[in-house]
C-alpha cells in the first residue's frame, strides 16, 4: 500500500516522454530528442581531471555533510563577486543536484496546509515537492508575450502562503525576469513576510540580458534562499552535484535533512566543482554562443512553420504554442510517433500550458534542421 504522501505526486511528465521515445530507439528507429533537459555537451577536461585526481589522491571518504570546505569556500566567493550575495561558507550547503536542495528546502519550510506560489507553468519537481510535504501549490498565470512573467500574484496571497518560487531564466518558457518583475516578488515578499526560493540553475545560459540574484535586492538578502549547481552551466549533469545558500536559521533546517537523507554530496565530485568555479570559464562561453545560435535556428524555423514562439532570453528551451495543430498533448503525440521527434507537452509544467509544447535545444544545429524538416513534412 502506497502512502498517503506518495499518492499526492504524479510521474513526472518528462520522463513518460523520455521512456516512449526510448521504446521507439530500442526498436531500432531514429528519434531525435528534443525532450531532455541536459546540455549535449561533456563536461570539461579540467573538471574532470580534478575529480579523477582527486579520487587517486584517496578523497573517496565521506565528505562532511554540508560540503567540502574548498568547494564552500568556492562558492561563497562566486555568491559574493557575481551576485552580490553577501554569504561565507558556512551560509552554503552543497548537495546532490539542485533538486536535492530543493527537496530539503521545501520539507524544511513548509507545513500541512501551507501555500506555496509558482509560476504556471513551472518546472515540473516544484508542485511534487510541495504535495509531498502537505502544503497546496498556488499558481500563477503567466504572459506568454511578456515573456511568460507572472502577473496578478498579490491577489493569490493568502493568510496560508509562505513562499513564492522564482525560477530565471526560466524552465519550460525560457523566460528572464529583469529588475522590475524581481522587485515586484521582493515587495510582494515584504510586504507579507513570505520566503522566496530563487532557483538560479541556468543563470550563466542567458543570451542578451543581464542575470540578477533576487537575494541582491533591497530587504530580500534575509528571506531569499538562493538554488544553483553544476549541471547546467558546466554540462555536469551526472555529477549530480548543487548548493543552496541561506541565512543561518533557515540553513539549520536544511542541514537536519540532508545529514538525515544523503548524508553528503559524493567527495570526488565536490573536488570537480571546486575546478569548475576556480578553472578557465572558455568553455562556458563556448556553449553559450553555440546554445544562442540552436536558438534563432530553432525559434525563426517554428515560428515559420506555423508554432507561435518569441525568442526566449535564456535557457535552452523554446516553449511553443501549437494550437494550430491540436493541444500539446496530441502534437507531441503525433511527432513522436510520425516525425519521429520528441518533445514534452506543455501539460507536464502547468495547467494553463496544454497548447503548448517544450522543445529543447539542447541538440546539433544539424539534428535541429533535420526535425524542422520532418516537423514541417509531418504537420503541413
Ligand atoms: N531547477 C530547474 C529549473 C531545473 O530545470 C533543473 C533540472 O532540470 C533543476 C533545478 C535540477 O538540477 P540538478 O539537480 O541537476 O542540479
Amino acid at each position: 500500500m502506497p502512502s498517503s504522501r506518495l499518492e499526492r505526486v504524479e510521474e513526472s511528465a518528462t520522463i513518460k516522454i523520455a521512456n516512449a521515445a526510448n521504446k521507439l530507439k530500442s526498436e531500432g528507429i531514429d528519434i531525435i530528442s528534443f525532450s531532455l533537459g541536459e546540455p549535449d555537451f561533456d563536461t570539461p577536461g579540467h573538471i574532470c581531471k580534478a575529480a579523477a585526481d582527486a579520487m587517486y589522491r584517496g578523497e573517496t571518504h565521506y565528505a562532511p555533510s554540508d560540503g567540502i570546505p574548498e568547494l564552500r569556500e568556492a562558492i561563497a566567493n562566486k555568491l559574493v563577486n557575481e551576485n552580490k550575495l553577501d554569504f561565507t561558507p558556512n551560509d552554503v550547503l552543497v548537495t546532490p543536484g539542485a533538486k536535492q536542495a530543493i527537496f530539503e528546502i521545501i520539507m524544511s519550510v513548509l507545513d500541512d496546509n501551507d501555500e506555496a506560489i509558482l509560476p504556471d507553468p513551472s518546472w515540473v519537481s516544484y508542485s511534487p515537492c510541495i504535495k509531498f510535504a502537505g502544503a497546496n501549490p498556488v499558481w500563477a498565470p503567466t504572459d506568454p508575450d511578456n515573456g511568460f512573467m507572472p502577473y496578478g500574484i498579490e491577489e493569490l496571497v493568502t493568510d496560508k502562503t509562505k513562499l513564492i518560487i522564482v525560477n530565471s531564466p526560466c524552465n519550460p518558457t525560457g523566460g528572464v525576469y529583469d529588475k522590475e518583475m524581481l522587485k515586484t516578488v521582493a515587495d510582494l515578499a515584504i510586504d507579507h513576510d513570505l520566503l522566496v526560493i530563487s532557483d538560479e540553475i541556468y543563470e550563466k545560459i542567458i543570451y542578451d540580458k543581464k542575470h540578477i540574484s533576487m537575494g541582491s535586492l533591497d530587504g530580500m538578502h534575509d528571506r531569499t534562499i538562493t538554488v544553483n549547481g553544476f549541471s547546467k552551466a558546466y554540462a555536469m549533469t551526472g555529477w549530480r552535484l548543487g548548493y543552496v545558500a541561506a541565512i543561518p536559521e533557515l540553513m539549520s533546517g536544511f542541514k537536519k535533512i540532508h545529514s538525515h537523507s544523503v548524508s553528503s554530496a559524493t567527495t570526488f565530485a565536490q573536488f570537480g566543482g571546486v575546478a569548475a568555479l576556480e578553472g578557465p570559464q572558455e568553455p562556458v562561453n563556448n556553449m553559450i554562443t553555440e546554445f544562442k545560435a540552436r536558438r534563432d535556428i530553432l525559434i525563426d524555423g517554428l515560428n515559420k512553420i506555423g508554432f507561435k514562439c518569441k525568442r526566449p532570453d535564456g535557457a535552452f528551451y523554446a516553449f511553443a504554442d501549437v494550437s494550430e495543430f491540436g493541444n500539446g498533448d496530441e502534437v507531441a503525440d503525433k511527432l513522436l510517433q510520425e516525425a519521429h521527434v520528441a518533445v514534452t507537452p506543455g501539460s507536464g509544467f502547468g495547467a494553463s500550458s496544454k497548447d503548448f509544447i517544450r522543445i529543447s535545444y539542447a541538440t546539433s544545429q544539424e539534428r535541429i534542421r533535420e526535425a524542422l524538416q520532418r516537423i514541417e513534412e509531418t504537420l503541413l
